[in-house]
């Protein structure tokens, strides 16, 4: 059929190829999709940095990287049912068993034994990708290229946010952490009703993203202020009602569980480079009757549903989180951009057809 570029890691080091190879075959339950957009996770770059999370993680090797995309399909298995040809599709990363009990429950984002796309399998940063049919997901055309691909992490933004019972109209929500995915989701909190947001991060140029997603208040982690005390003071001395840690720094859980009033919710989603994090269980946790919620993956696909809804109609605006397209074979710049400290981009996205780029930084500079 042919060959196609992708981005693979080859050796189990540092670093990335651009490298021709075969078009990949599709089993029965697959489809191939022509790449138009695929976007840069904070995952990826672990992976090109290959650091011991990925030396432990990461089994298969050559492997193509990526995992957030969207396309259009190509091609379909010869037991696929309801995905067709010219389909513009983005995907589900977490890829279920349909068989285990989380799945057989309507929990197949926390699969018992589900593979991820990019992490587990081939990814999708090349010309072409191999999508099960189980995790294709058909998006509105709306919906442009650059915002389909980045779905995944707004789905994880959407899923932390609302919660299990989406019921966050009126109530005060304290977002931790200035990555992509908290920006995302100072957005969502916004446009679902909170009637405050407080935004805690580190770097300027995110929490000036922050604001314009419709953070009420930004604060600076590294400044020398009690953030606990200025969100009580602002919450009627109560605390947030919902917080949403997506720093995954000690500090931010530490403040996220102190500035979460009684009974409230927290939605726990950034990953700590500690193992064990030591907390006060007695009075962080059960005194104070707090939920908490892991949040791993979306609601397969509920959130997707929703999402799609929002972007399709234009009432979620998540612009400002993306500041970067480049061409795929660009990609090392994507990749040193995102590595840059302080922070300098959010969001990056990589188009394999750089006539579809240009079309799009048309748009995107307006
Ligand atoms: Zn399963």
């Amino acid at each position: 059929m042919g060959t196609m570029k992708a981005v693979r890691k080859l050796k189990r080091e540092k670093g990335a190829n651009l490298v021709d190879i075969e078009i990949p075959k599709i089993k029965s339950d697959e489809v191939l999709i022509k790449v138009l957009s695929t976007s840069i996770c904070g995952t990826d770059v672990h992976i090109y940095k290959w650091d011991t999370w990925s030396e432990n993680r990461i089994k298969n090797i050559p492997q193509t990287l990526g995992h957030e995309v969207c396309g259009e399909v190509v091609e379909v298995g010869s037991s696929v049912k309801k995905i067709k040809v010219g389909d513009y599709i983005s995907a589900e990363t977490h890829i279920p068993c349909k068989k285990c009990i989380n799945c057989l429950t309507g929990n197949e984002h926390i699969c018992m034994n589900g593979q991820i796309l990019g992490v587990d399998r081939d990814g999708v940063f090349a010309e072409y990708a191999v999508i099960p049919e189980s995790v294709a997901w058909v998006n509105d055309r709306a919906i442009p290229p650059e915002m389909a691909s980045v779905q995944e992490p707004l789905g994880n933004a959407t899923y932390a946010v609302l919660g299990e019972d989406y019921n966050i109209y009126g109530k005060r929500v304290a977002i931790f952490g200035d990555g992509p995915t908290a920006l995302f989701a100072v957005g969502v909190a916004k446009l679902a009703g909170a009637s405050k947001v407080f935004h805690i991060g580190v770097f300027d140029f995110n929490m000036e993203i922050g604001k314009k997603m419709g953070a009420d208040y930004s604060l600076k982690a590294t400044d020398n202020m009690d953030r606990v005390q200025f969100i009580r003071d602002n919450t009627d001395g109560y605390g947030a009602d919902i917080v949403v840690e997506m720093a995954g720094a000690k500090q931010a859980v530490l403040e996220g569980l102190d500035s979460l009033r009684k009974g409230g919710r927290f939605s726990a989603f950034g990953i700590t480079p500690e193992q064990k994090l030591e907390i006060d269980y007695n009075n962080q946790i059960v005194f104070k009757g707090i939920q908490i919620h892991g949040i791993s993956g979306r609601r397969m696909f509920d959130t997707w549903l929703r999402l799609k809804n929002m972007l399709a109609s234009k009432k979620l605006d998540i612009s400002p989180v993306i500041t970067n397209l480049f061409a795929l074979e660009d990609f090392e710049k994507g990749f040193e951009e995102m590595m840059k400290i302080p922070r300098v981009s959010a969001k990056i996205v990589l188009f394999p057809d750089k006539k579809l780029l240009n079309e799009r930084l048309k748009e995107f500079k307006k």
